[in-house]
């Protein structure tokens, strides 16, 4: 899988940054993160791409 750019659409509308700059919320530890403890994971916002442990969008949801 390829890293999601910030420039793909999707990333744009959903304000993706690869470096998180929200206090407390990165991909690392959002819900929705398919990456566990890795540096790359897979996110269902973004299919057949990585998203990457540092990064961060709007869609970002705390772990239950
Ligand atoms: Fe990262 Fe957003 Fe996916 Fe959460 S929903 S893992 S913050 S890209």
């Amino acid at each position: 899988a390829a890293p999601v750019s910030e420039e793909d659409p999707t990333a744009r509308s959903l304000e993706y940054t690869r470096e998180s700059g929200v206090d407390g919320q990165s991909c690392s530890n959002c819900a929705l993160y398919q990456g566990g403890d890795a540096p790359e994971g897979d996110c269902p916002l973004f299919p057949g791409d990585q998203v990457v442990a540092s990064g961060w969008c709007k869609s970002w949801a705390p772990k239950s």
